[in-house]
């Protein structure tokens, strides 16, 4: 299996997408968004640090994301291929990764682009609530992935959470950065030819069959 880096905007489904690939293909979901996350709860200076800019949409230092991603894909579950989700964000952090990718005789896969327009990354956001145990992705403002009993995680059977940062105001800051900073790595890969655009604007399901096909051609 390919290694896959996700890139699409904020709310646009990067995680749900992980997750079903995770799933299907049985390769690992790096969310550098998650390790922060919970990283953000340890009592410490770290902890509070990384718990403000989380909260406020600024990104965390380089030198932080580069070490818990190095650390996080020499781990066995990496070595038939993983799915990254927030990594890399911007040029910079692309380079520094094609660095550790050289290192350590990786190779850098494929790029998914999920395309979304800002009006339906922003109704996401408004819907979105996470399961703070096994971090699954729910949305009361979408039909096929609303919890089952309204506010509690299907599986785990404990409340769901609203994330911190899911706030209209915070959003709109997060997107920005996102305009700024991500979207020129698209050009960057693009360069590359590794690059394969998904509509994301349709359904949980369109969005799937259009990566399982691209998925299936590449291993053909
Ligand atoms: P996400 O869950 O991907 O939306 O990330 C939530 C927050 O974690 C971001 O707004 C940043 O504060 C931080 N973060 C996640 N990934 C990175 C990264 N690759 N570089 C810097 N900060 C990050």
């Amino acid at each position: 299996m390919k290694n896959i880096i996700l890139i699409a905007a904020p709310s646009a489904g990067k995680g749900t997408e992980a997750a079903l690939l995770k799933e299907e293909y049985g390769i690992p979901h790096i969310s550098t968004g998650d390790i922060l996350r919970e990283k953000a709860k340890e009592d410490s200076q770290l902890g509070r640090d990384i718990k403000y800019k989380i909260d406020n949409g600024i990104f965390v230092s380089d030198d932080l994301i580069i070490e818990i991603l190095k650390s996080r894909i020499q781990q066995e579950d990496c070595n038939n291929g993983y799915i990254l989700d927030g990594f890399p964000r911007d040029v910079k952090q692309a380079e520094e990764y094609k660095k550790i990718l050289d290192e350590l005789g990786k190779d850098i896969g494929i790029v998914l682009v999920i395309d979304v327009s800002l009006e339906t990354a922003l109704k996401r956001i408004l819907g979105r609530v996470v399961c703070p145990k096994c971090k699954k992705v729910y949305n009361t403002n979408t039909e096929d992935i609303k919890p089952k009993i309204d506010g509690m995680c299907d599986d785990c059977k404990i409340e769901l959470v609203k994330r911190s940062d899911d706030s209209e105001q915070t959003y709109m800051s997060r997107y920005n950065t996102y305009i700024e900073k991500t979207y020129p790595l698209i050009e960057y890969y693009e360069k590359q030819n590794i690059v394969y655009h998904i509509d994301g604007n349709v359904s949980i399901d369109y969005t799937h069959n259009q990566v399982k096909k691209i998925l299936g051609d590449k291993n053909d």
